[in-house]
C-alpha cells in the first residue's frame, strides 16, 4: 500500500523523508505542497528534486477521501458526504459567517459514546478515523473551494472536531491532524482557533492538555449526575464532578481562559428553571469550586429515532436569561443548515439509508476503476 502523506504530521514526514536519505527541509517544502497549495501531483513540486519526485512517486500518494454526496444549503453551509469504506461514511459541514468560516471535522465513523440525542450516537460504532482521514477532510474542503471561489488566500479560519464521533476517544490519531491544522507550513490556525468537543473522556482532556493544547468545548448536557447518566452515557465513567475537576486542570493550558460547555436544549427534560439554577450551583465561581466558562446553549435537531422534542424558545430564552443574570455568559446557537440536515447531530453518515450510501459506494469505486483503465 502506498504512503498516504495526509497521514504525517510535519515531525513524521521529517522522519519518513529521513529514512528516504532527503534533508529536512525538503519535507517542510513537501509538506507545504500538499497542505499550503493543495498540489497531489509531485511533478507539480517543481522545487523538489528530480530524484526525490521519483521515490514519492513509487511509494506515495495524497489520497483524497470519495466523495458520495454535496448539499449546499441556501445560507451557504455545505455539507460534503466522503466515503471512508466497508458502506461507512462521514460528514464534513463547511460555515461560512461574517467573520469567520468554519469547518466542522468528524473523527470517527459513528460513536461509541452513545448519546441519547445524538443521531452519530444512535448508529453505533464503526471505526476511528485515520489521521489522514481526519486531515483529508480539511485538505479537501479548503482546496476545493478555494478553486470554486477563485481564491488564493485561506478560506477555512476555524475547525470544531464536533462532526462524528468523539475526538479523545481516537486520541492517536487526533492529534497529529490537530498539530497540522496549527502548523505554520500546513493551515497555520491559532490554537484558539481549533476547538476540541468532548462528552468528557477525562484522561484525555489531561492528555490533551499536554500534548496539544486547543480549544476545548465540553458537551455537558444536564447539571446532575443522574440526567447526565441518562443522556451522556459515558458520564457513568467520568461524574460531572470529575469532570469539571477536569477542566480546571486544563485551562492553564489553553489558549483562552475559559471552556465552553454545551448544552442541548431538551423539551421537559434539561430545559427548566430549576435545571438552570443547577447550573448555576455547578458553574459559579465559588472559589476553586467553579470553572470560568461560556455557555453555549444548542437548540436540539430532532432526528425521528430520538424521541425527544426541541425546547421552545420561550424556554430556552427563559433558561438563557437565568444563566446571564448569574453572571455566567450564554449564547445560543444559531442553527444553520438545517435544510440539508446538517445542524449539529444531525450527522449521520451511513444510518440514514445504508443500501443507498453501499449502492453510491459501489458506483464510485466501477468509476475509479474505469478512469484507472484509462
Ligand atoms: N463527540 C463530541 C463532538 C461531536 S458532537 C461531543 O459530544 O462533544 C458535537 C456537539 O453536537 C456536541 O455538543 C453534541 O452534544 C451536540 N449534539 C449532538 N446531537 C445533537 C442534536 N441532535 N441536536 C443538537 N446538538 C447535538
Ligand atoms: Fe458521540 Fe458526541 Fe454524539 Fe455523544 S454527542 S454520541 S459523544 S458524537
Amino acid at each position: 500500500m502506498m504512503v498516504n502523506l495526509l497521514d504525517f504530521d510535519l515531525p513524521g514526514l521529517i522522519g519518513w523523508c529521513e529514512g528516504l536519505g532527503e534533508k529536512k527541509f525538503r519535507a517542510t517544502q513537501l509538506f507545504r505542497w500538499v497542505h499550503q497549495r493543495g498540489v497531489r501531483d509531485f511533478d507539480q513540486m517543481t522545487d523538489l528534486a528530480r530524484d526525490f519526485r521519483a521515490k514519492l512517486h513509487q511509494l506515495a500518494e495524497i489520497r483524497e477521501l470519495p466523495v458520495l454526496q454535496r448539499q449546499d444549503s441556501s445560507d451557504g453551509t455545505i455539507k460534503w458526504l466522503f466515503d471512508v469504506g466497508d458502506g461507512n461514511a462521514i460528514e464534513s459541514v463547511f460555515i461560512p459567517e461574517d467573520d469567520r468560516a468554519t469547518l466542522c471535522v468528524s473523527s470517527q465513523a459513528g460513536c461509541a459514546v452513545g448519546c441519547r440525542f445524538c443521531s452519530t450516537g444512535h448508529q453505533g460504532f464503526s471505526r476511528n478515523l485515520t489521521t489522514a482521514e481526519i486531515l483529508a477532510q480539511l485538505w479537501f474542503v479548503e482546496h476545493t473551494l478555494r478553486r470554486e471561489f477563485g481564491l488564493q488566500q485561506r478560506i477555512i479560519s476555524n475547525v470544531v472536531m464536533m462532526g462524528m464521533g468523539e475526538p479523545l476517544q481516537n486520541y492517536a490519531a487526533l492529534v497529529p491532524a490537530l498539530r497540522t491544522m496549527l502548523d505554520d507550513h500546513a493551515y497555520g490556525l491559532s490554537r484558539r482557533r481549533v476547538t476540541v468537543s468532548t462528552s468528557g473522556v477525562v484522561p484525555m482532556m489531561d492528555r490533551l492538555a499536554q500534548d496539544c493544547p486547543v480549544a476545548l468545548a465540553v458537551s455537558l448536557h444536564a447539571p446532575l449526575d443522574d440526567l447526565r447518566d441518562a443522556l451522556v452515557p459515558i458520564n457513568r465513567k467520568y461524574p460531572i464532578a470529575e469532570l469539571l475537576d477536569a477542566c480546571r486542570r486544563y485551562l492553564p493550558a489553553a489558549p483562552r481562559d475559559f471552556i465552553t460547555f454545551e448544552y442541548c436544549m431538551l423539551d421537559g427534560v434539561n430545559d427548566q428553571p430549576e435545571h438552570a439554577q443547577a447550573l448555576i450551583n455547578l458553574l459559579q465561581l465559588r472559589g476553586s469550586a467553579g470553572v470560568p466558562c461560556k455557555l453555549n446553549l444548542i437548540p436540539f435537531n430532532p432526528f425521528p429515532a430520538s424521541g425527544l422534542k426541541r425546547s421552545p424558545t420561550e424556554a430556552v430564552q427563559t433558561f438563557a436569561r437565568l444563566l446571564m443574570k448569574a453572571g455566567i455568559v450564554t449564547t445560543v446557537r444559531k442553527t444553520r443548515g438545517d435544510d440539508i440536515d446538517a445542524a449539529c447531530g444531525q450527522l449521520a453518515g451511513d444510518v440514514l439509508d445504508r443500501t443507498d450510501v453501499q449502492r453510491r459506494v459501489a458506483r464510485q469505486r466501477t468509476i475509479e476503476i474505469i478512469r484507472a483503465q484509462a
